[in-house]
C-alpha cells in the first residue's frame, strides 16, 4: 500500500483518485510483474547434505534465478531423502567417488561445496576440472596457499569461483556500508568485532584440526576478519594476536578455544575482534568514526540482523540471507553483475592471508605485517 500511494504521488495523483483506484487489481499487476522473472536460472548441486548445506536448500526453495537440481553425498540414504524432498532426478546424484562425472551432465551450472573445510581444496579443484562454476563455503580453504591454487584451478577451467559470504547481501549491512562510504560516520577510527558460541559435541569435526583446520577463527572468527573489511572499507597492514586455552582436552594443539586479535589500516584505524569456541551472546559488530557510529546485534548469525547508528535504528527489512545470496549469485555467474562488496576468491584469499598471519602472530607473538 505504502509503495502503491508512494508511486501514485510521484504521479501528481489526488487522494481522491487514489480512494477511487481499485486497489487490489493494481496490486495483482504489480506482484505479477515481481514474480515474473524469464531469466536464466542458475542449477545448483549441494555437495555435503548436512546441517548448512540444507538451510541453503530449504532457502532455495523461495529463489527464483536458482534452483535446487542435484546432490552430491556419501550417504545413499540423505540422497533419496533429498530427492523425494526437492523432486532430484537419479541423474543428478553423485557421491565423492564419481562426482567427477558431472562434467557430463548439461543439466548442472554450478556446484555448491557445503563440506568441513579441511575438504574444500580438492573438491572445489575437482569440481572446476569438471567444468562447472562453484560456490564454497567460508573458510574457502585452510590457508592462503591452498585458496591461490583453488582460484588458479578455476582461472584454468574458465569457471567462476564464489564464496558463501552471506553477510555481504544482508540490508542492514549493507545500508551501514553506504553511510561510511557516504561520510556519515567521518573519518573511520575503530572497529570491534565479537564472534563466538560456545561449542558442543568434541568428536564433531569442527575440533578435528584436520578437517576444520584450526578451530573458531576459521569458523566463527572469520566473521570478524571479513566484517572489519566491508565496515572499515580498508584492508589491514598489521596484525597482532593473543590465544587464550581453559580446556586442554577439548581443544587439542592446532585447536584454538579462543583468539584475540588487533588490526592496524592503511587510514591509521584500528580493530579489535575476539573469536572464541567458548563464550554465548558473541555476535556484535561496533564501528566508530570522528562523526558517528554504527553497532549491529546480532550483526552475522541467521538473524534478523539488528543495529542503531547514531541517526537511529537500522529499519531496511529482515531477509532469509541465503535465498538473497543465490539469487544475487545467480545474476554474478550470468549477468556478470558486481556486488557491492565482492564474494569471489580474491576477497577469501584476502581474508585467509589474515587467517595465516593471525596463527603466525599467535605462535610469534610478534606484531605481523601484511600486505592484501
Ligand atoms: P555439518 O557437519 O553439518 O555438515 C557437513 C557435511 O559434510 C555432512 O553432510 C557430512 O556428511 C559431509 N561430509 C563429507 N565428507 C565428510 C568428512 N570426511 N567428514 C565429515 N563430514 C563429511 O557441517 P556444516 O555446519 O554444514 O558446515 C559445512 C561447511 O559450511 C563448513 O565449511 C562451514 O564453515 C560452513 N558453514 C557456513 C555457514 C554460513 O553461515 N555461511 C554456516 C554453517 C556452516
Amino acid at each position: 500500500m505504502n509503495s502503491r500511494r508512494d508511486f501514485l504521488q510521484k504521479l501528481g495523483i489526488s487522494a481522491i483518485a487514489l480512494h477511487l483506484a481499485p486497489l487490489s487489481g493494481w496490486a495483482d499487476s504489480k506482484n505479477n510483474q515481481e514474480d515474473a522473472y524469464d531469466g536464466p536460472v542458475l542449477r545448483v548441486a549441494i555437495m555435503g547434505l548436512g546441517s548448512y548445506g540444507t538451510r541453503v536448500a530449504e532457502a532455495m526453495r523461495s529463489c527464483k534465478k536458482a534452483k535446487l537440481v542435484g546432490v552430491i553425498s556419501g550417504t545413499p540414504s540423505k540422497i533419496k531423502d533429498w530427492q523425494s524432498k526437492y523432486g532430484i532426478p537419479e541423474k543428478n546424484c553423485y557421491n565423492y567417488e564419481n562426482f567427477d562425472n558431472i562434467k557430463s551432465n548439461p543439466d548442472i551450472d554450478a556446484v555448491y561445496v557445503i563440506t568441513p573445510n579441511g575438504l574444500h581444496h580438492d573438491e572445489v579443484i575437482r569440481v572446476a576440472k569438471a567444468g562447472k562454476h562453484v560456490i564454497c563455503e567460508k573458510p574457502m580453504a585452510l590457508n592462503a596457499k591452498q585458496g591461490q591454487e583453488m582460484i588458479d584451478a578455476c582461472k584454468a577451467a574458465n569457471v567462476k569461483l564464489l564464496v558463501g559470504y552471506r553477510m555481504h547481501f544482508e540490508p542492514k549491512t549493507l545500508e551501514v556500508i553506504r553511510m561510511r562510504k557516504a561520510g556519515d560516520f567521518g573519518k573511520i577510527k575503530f572497529f570491534q568485532g565479537l564472534c563466538g558460541f560456545t561449542i558442543g559435541d568434541p568428536t564433531q569435526w569442527r575440533l578435528n584440526k584436520q578437517l576444520a583446520g584450526g578451530g573458531s577463527l576459521m569458523d566463527i572468527g572469520i566473521y570478524a576478519i571479513n566484517g572489519s573489511r566491508y565496515m572499515t572499507g580498508e584492508n589491514p597492514v598489521w596484525v597482532t594476536a593473543q590465544e587464550t586455552k581453559t580446556d586442554h582436552e577439548k581443544f587439542k594443539e592446532g585447536v584454538d578455544e579462543t583468539i584475540e586479535f588487533q588490526f592496524g589500516f592503511p587510514s591509521g584505524a584500528t580493530a579489535s575482534c575476539l573469536s572464541t569456541y567458548a563464550m554465548n551472546n558473541l555476535d556484535r559488530f561496533f564501528l566508530n568514526g570522528d562523526k558517528g557510529f554504527a553497532e549491529m546485534q546480532p550483526s552475522t548469525g541467521y538473524g534478523p540482523i539488528m543495529g542503531r547508528t547514531n541517526q537511529g535504528e537500522l529499519t531496511q527489512p529482515i531477509t532469509v540471507h541465503q535465498t538473497v545470496q543465490m539469487e544475487e549469485m545467480s545474476d554474478i555467474i550470468f549477468k556478470g553483475k558486481q556486488p557491492v562488496v565482492p564474494v569471489d576468491g580474491y576477497e577469501a584469499l584476502k581474508d585467509l592471508k589474515i587467517i595465516d598471519a593471525i596463527y603466525l602472530a599467535v605462535k610469534t607473538g610478534k606484531k605481523v605485517d601484511l600486505s592484501l
